[in-house]
């Protein structure tokens, strides 16, 4: 349970706790902040369930003027926040801290504006994921990072992650897809970062905010590029008697330059849960298997489905199954994407994220599987293997404090492996808590201090997302 240390609670805001409480609501009013114990406890924890902290409070914003009476607020009273989306989190990026205040924008779910010409929409950062495609679907446009969770995680909540999808290996992830930004600092100041084009002047402080995580400011509005849907798309399913074979194919598809929409990866075990719960049409009888998803006219899915088989023959494939029609489309990608869910079903799991060069995929996979029989413990293994971007979901038993110590140490020296293997510590779910520690495997001292003095410069006292992404000892020393 090491990853549930926090930094000590300040005792006098504590005691403060009234007094704070009544200011909050004389700012956004009443039926803005939750102060009960039972309201609270819904946001005592995020997607990494095993780590629960009540907040002090919770404030439920509708605009960027109400963030910021409350930011200028808690900077006058040294008062930490701790910003959330949908709580989605699987790396307790939004786990609450006892002194600190949860500061939800998910009321902020308003389109601003589309403007179809441009390509772009504007909308209030806590709006869904889902309901962004949802808004402009009608014109045929879709807005592109499309991570599982899409339905409930906020753009917000995808700037501060930078999240990807399966589909992302051809249109990029979130900071590929924002062209602006509108934020608050922890003063209470409103800044606009870029603009709704691309390659704003100055700075690439856009750059910078995508994936920090709540650590520099409220981000409370944001204009993202929307794209014209293709004419069509399909999945294939190509299935292999050993992992190695599905990695080396998948290294093979990369190498030859043709770019499918979406490369997905199931091992066994996961191939029988997400089967059981979803009835995909999964085949049973393979030990990994790739979703293959390309997209265009009739004709070029043809041709693109003709090259990938073609490739996919020299790994010794024991099926090859394309979709024919929409409804089986469906069914694949939603035995896909209701992956984690499903493995809920049967136990509790830790999800890893790391990335690795793609052409790595077999050996680290191989050692992914050994480092999980040294924990004793199992593993299944689902990831976006287009991008190398490794997801083992390793199995335990949430109420066993051995099983979980071992699930983190596990975790660690897959994640180890992944840096190894000349990759990094996070792909698309960021540090939170559960890496803060393993930065130091990643980055230098100078780099962390880089880092550091980044986070300083746009919150100085260090009140924003206490305790997350650098490790605790460097909040110490704050
Ligand atoms: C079933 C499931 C499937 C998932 N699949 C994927 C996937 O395919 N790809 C992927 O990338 N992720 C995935 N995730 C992880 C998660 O959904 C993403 O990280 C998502 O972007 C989090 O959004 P959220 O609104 O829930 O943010 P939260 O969990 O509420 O917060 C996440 C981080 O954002 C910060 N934050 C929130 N709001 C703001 C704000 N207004 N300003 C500044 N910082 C803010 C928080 O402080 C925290 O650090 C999955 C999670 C689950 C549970």
């Amino acid at each position: 349970m090491a990853l549930l240390q926090q930094l000590a609670p300040d005792p006098q805001i504590l005691k403060r706790r009234d007094r704070i409480i009544r200011q909050l609501k004389r700012l956004v009013g009443r039926t803005a902040v939750i102060s009960d114990e039972y309201g609270r406890r819904a946001f005592e924890t995020d997607a990494l369930t095993t780590y629960k902290c009540m907040p002090l409070a919770v404030v439920l914003p509708e605009t960027t003027e109400e963030v910021s009476d409350i930011l200028t607020y808690c900077n006058e009273h040294d008062i930490r926040v701790v910003a959330r989306g949908a709580g989605t989190s699987v790396t307790g990026g939004a786990l609450p801290q006892e002194d600190a205040i949860v500061l939800c924008v998910s009321r902020m779910n308003k389109v601003i504006e589309t403007d179809y010409d441009s390509r772009t929409i504007r909308v209030q950062s806590g709006i869904t994921n889902t309901a962004i495609t949802n808004a402009v679907a009608k014109e045929g446009f879709f807005y592109a990072p499309d991570p599982s969770s899409q339905i409930a995680c906020t753009l917000a909540g995808n700037i501060a992650m930078n999240s990807g999808g399966a589909h992302c290996l051809k249109y990029g992830v979130t900071t590929n897809n924002l062209l602006g930004v509108r934020m608050v600092l922890m003063s209470g100041e409103i800044i606009d970062i870029g603009g709704n084009y691309l390659d704003a002047p100055g700075y690439d402080f856009l750059g910078l905010l995508t994936g920090s995580e709540g650590q520099v400011g409220v981000i409370t509005e944001a204009t993202v590029r929307i794209l014209k849907a293709a004419e069509g798309a399909r999945p294939m399913l190509i299935g292999f008697s050993t992992v190695e074979d599905a990695g080396a194919c998948v290294a093979s598809i990369i190498a030859s330059g043709i770019l499918p929409v979406a490369i997905e990866f199931m091992d066994k075990p996961a191939i029988e849960v997400c089967e059981a719960h979803a009835h995909a049409g999964y085949p049973l009888d393979v030990e990994a298997l790739l979703i293959i998803e390309v997209e265009g006219s009739g004709s070029e899915i043809e041709e693109l489905q003709e090259k990938l088989k073609n490739i996919a023959k020299s790994h010794d494939p024991t099926v090859i199954k394309v979709s024919t029609d929409d409804e089986m489309s469906a069914a694949i990608w939603l035995g896909r994407k209701g992956a984690f869910g499903a493995m809920g079903r049967i136990s509790d799991f830790y999800c890893m994220d790391g990335v690795i060069p793609v052409s790595r995929l077999s050996d680290v996979l191989t050692r992914v599987i050994e480092i999980c029989k040294t924990y004793e413990l199992r593993v299944a293994n689902i990831f976006h293997a287009g991008d190398g971007n490794l997801h083992p979901l390793i199995l335990f038993d949430a109420n066993d404090p051995d099983e979980v110590d071992r699930a983190e140490q596990c975790g660690a020296e897959i994640l180890k492996l992944c840096v190894e293997a000349g990759g990094c510590l996070t792909g698309e779910h960021g540090v939170g808590i559960e890496k803060r520690e393993l930065m130091p495997v990643q980055f230098s001292d100078t780099d962390l201090a880089q880092q550091m003095r980044v986070k300083t410069l746009f919150d100085p006292k260090w009140l924003l997302n206490p305790g997350k992404v650098f490790p605790l000892d460097k909040w110490h020393l704050k």
